[in-house]
């Protein structure tokens, strides 16, 4: 079976795997996300604090390799226990996404 895999909506440049999705209920700033184990062709922006619903975290924004588009953002570090498996983890907000099928 062939790999599903996302591309960036605006160049269709592979970021990530469907097999590592591993949750799909986030919303972000930017709507609905999805949370991936991996990523791959981003470019990992400036860390900085961020304050969530769910207590302190640093972020950094992700960006497509290719055109530089921001897609989303990977969690560097989760102050709550609860958060920690977030860690080193990457959120691609669904409108940013494109499932490839080739
Ligand atoms: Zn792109």
């Amino acid at each position: 079976m062939e790999p599903r895999l996302y591309g960036c909506f605006h160049c269709r440049n592979i970021v990530s795997c469907h097999e590592d999705i591993m949750a799909k209920n986030f919303v972000g700033v930017g709507g609905r996300a999805f949370l991936f184990s991996h990523a791959m062709n981003v470019l990992v922006g400036t860390k900085r604090e961020a304050n969530l619903i769910t207590g302190p975290h640093v972020v950094a924004d992700i960006s497509c390799s290719d055109c530089k588009k921001v897609l989303g953002w990977k969690y560097e570090l989760a102050v709550p226990e609860s958060e920690k498996y977030k860690e080193g983890k990457f959120v691609f907000v669904n409108k940013n996404i494109v499932k490839a099928n080739w």
